[in-house]
């Protein structure tokens, strides 16, 4: 993975304009960490050595301006006004530096990582249309962020009232009206496909969860219950927005709804929350049945940059919305 990465571009007059590409390997993202921290005169003696590496390794580097001596001088003048924070800005709707961005991603894992800041253009389209959803909709709710205990979404709609849309397994189910339509739509396009995929459970209340989690703790035990259950306030289903499918039981991977789901939920913005062999990660067992809408663009952002895991993508969002929404120019 090799990518051109601009190390500094003067400001000033046309003609002043100096910049170095080198070309940067793995590891990209732990080099750039510092940097800006360093005094400008240590910027500029590193980015001298920088070019002495560079030339004697044989390395392309390109430079623009005629006139280096002077160049150098514009460089530190601006090192000195900006804090020698002079990295280049991948898009241009953000006014972040790519230092910026591989600090935001420094507790993902390497791999998803450096994915991001190798991409660093692309990842930001992908991330604007995210930023213009509803937050509530890739809103964090595991174990350790609960929702409140009053908090109850403004937009349930009665599943009773479209049973010619849906096929329920049980009455009295609501669902979020933002997640109505897609739901829709999905379900029609798998039963064109001869898949039919039935409604288990939907939104439930703080207080339906309480009961639900006490029950299985009488029965499984805490830890075990824990596994496969959420404590009141800890689920997903609160937001309304969260849909089990068929039998809740992990035989459902293998039956063709699950499949079907598998394939095509990303597309009408339903994401499996609970992957395979991600306990560790998420605190739950593989739930092959349980999906969230979190609506198409975040669905995209997460199979693109996020390996396909929600829980990265909305840890992400969680940490670093109010920067990625600061940093967008007005
Ligand atoms: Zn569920």
């Amino acid at each position: 993975m090799t990518q051109n990465r601009q190390i500094f571009t003067s400001g000033g007059a046309p003609a002043q304009r100096f910049e170095i590409r080198l070309r940067v390997g793995r590891g990209f993202r732990r080099r750039v960490g510092a940097p800006h921290r360093l005094a400008p005169a240590g910027l500029l003696l590193i980015g001298v050595a920088a070019v002495m590496v560079l030339a004697a390794c044989g390395f392309s580097t390109a430079t623009e301006g005629s006139q280096p001596g002077r160049a150098a001088e514009a460089e530190d003048r601006d090192a000195e006004t900006t804090g020698g924070a002079g990295h280049e800005r991948p898009h241009p709707e953000f006014e972040l530096t790519e230092e910026e961005l591989a600090e935001l991603t420094e507790t993902l894992p390497d791999e998803i990582a450096e994915g991001i800041t190798s991409d660093a253009r692309g990842f930001l389209d992908a991330v604007l249309p995210v930023l213009e959803q509803d937050p509530e909709l890739t809103r964090l709710v595991n174990k350790d962020l609960r929702l409140p205990e009053d908090y109850r979404p403004e937009d349930l709609v009665e599943l009773d009232e479209y049973r010619d849309r849906f096929v329920l397994n049980r009455s009295g189910m609501q669902l979020s009206e933002r997640a109505l339509e897609p739901l829709s739509e999905m379900v029609a396009e798998a039963l064109s496909e001869g898949i039919t995929l039935d409604l288990s459970s939907v939104y439930r209340s703080i207080d339906y969860q309480r009961d639900l989690f006490a029950r299985y703790e009488r029965v499984h035990g805490r830890e075990q219950a824990e596994r496969f259950s959420a404590e009141a306030g800890a689920s997903e289903h609160h937001l309304g927005t969260a849909v089990d499918f068929g039998s809740i039981t992990p035989e459902f991977a293998d039956t063709p709804a699950g499949g079907w789901l598998q394939e095509n939920a990303w597309r009408y913005g339903f994401s499996l929350s609970y992957p395979e062999d991600k306990e560790w990660l998420t605190g739950y067992i593989y739930e092959p049945w349980h999906y969230r809408y979190i609506g198409r663009p975040a669905t995209e952002l997460k199979r693109a940059y996020f390996d396909g895991i929600q829980h990265y993508m909305l840890v992400f969002l969680h940490e670093h919305r109010d920067t990625l929404e600061r940093r967008l120019r007005s």
